[in-house]
């Protein structure tokens, strides 16, 4: 049966970060719809023709739009164990039309550690933030550095800040995480799915933290 590890936080929380590594560590995939619209737009697809100004101000892609574009990746060969979903759902429509997909597919939503760091915090690390242009690795200048700086130690590739890391939109999108998507917290404790992990230590100790949380299957 396929595994699915839907991971909650605000933006900044790691999750990125975290899905990256532990995606590694249990061959599961990582689907992040953030990564996903990025990579739209940077191919001037229709669909990224039509995010574009949505991301860059900060606010929601439309549901239909963004399950649409869930389901398709989830459908892929490379998706028959399971993922790992990093930035969906954002929305209760979204994590409804989820719960429909994992059941036609075989599955459910296992388990959703929700990853919890202060707003100070999230600010900081979204406006140290720097990512690599080939696949969206993930850096900080303070507290994960590349070991060159401007380059990926992963793939040599050119690193980037992003356009909605400014000041004014981190602001916006912590905002809109917190009217749009923190209902999913309670919605998902509800069902006794939610794993509670600290955020705010090192990225190693994180790690530590979601591994524990991860069915038996998946580890
Ligand atoms: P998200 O995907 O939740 O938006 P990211 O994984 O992109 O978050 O992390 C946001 C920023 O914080 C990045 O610059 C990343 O290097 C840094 N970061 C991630 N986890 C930690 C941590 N545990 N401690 C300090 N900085 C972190
Ligand atoms: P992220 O990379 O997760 O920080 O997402 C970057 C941006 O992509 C968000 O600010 C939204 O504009 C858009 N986005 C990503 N995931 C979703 C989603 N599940 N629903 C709607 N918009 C999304």
């Amino acid at each position: 049966m396929p595994v699915y590890v839907v991971l909650l936080g605000p933006p900044g929380a790691g999750k990125g970060t975290q899905a990256g590594i532990v995606a590694k560590a249990t061959g599961l995939v990582h689907i992040s719809s953030g990564d996903l619209f990025r990579e739209h737009i940077k191919n001037q697809t229709d669909l990224g023709k039509q995010v574009d100004a949505i991301l860059k101000r900060g606010d929601l892609v439309p549901d239909d739009v963004t399950i649409a574009m869930i389901r398709e990746r989830l459908t892929q060969p490379d998706c028959a164990n399971g993922a790992i979903l990093d930035g969906f759902p954002r929305t209760p429509a979204q994590a409804e039309a989820l719960n429909g997909m994992l059941a036609e597919f075989g599955g459910k939503v296992d388990v959703v550690p929700y990853i919890q760091v202060e707003q100070a915090e999230l600010i900081d690390r979204l406006s140290g933030r720097w990512v690599c242009r080939a696949h969206g690795h993930v850096y900080n200048a303070t507290s994960n550095p590349p070991k060159t700086a401007g380059v990926c130690d992963l793939d040599g590739s050119e690193l980037y800040q992003r356009d909605d890391d400014k000041r004014e939109t981190v602001e916006k999108r912590i905002r809109v995480y917190f009217e749009q998507t923190a209902p999913l917290i309670e919605h998902y404790r509800g069902e006794g799915r939610l794993v509670d992990i600290n955020g705010a230590q090192e990225i190693a100790q994180v790690t530590e933290d979601l591994l524990k949380a991860l069915p038996e299957q998946a580890k």
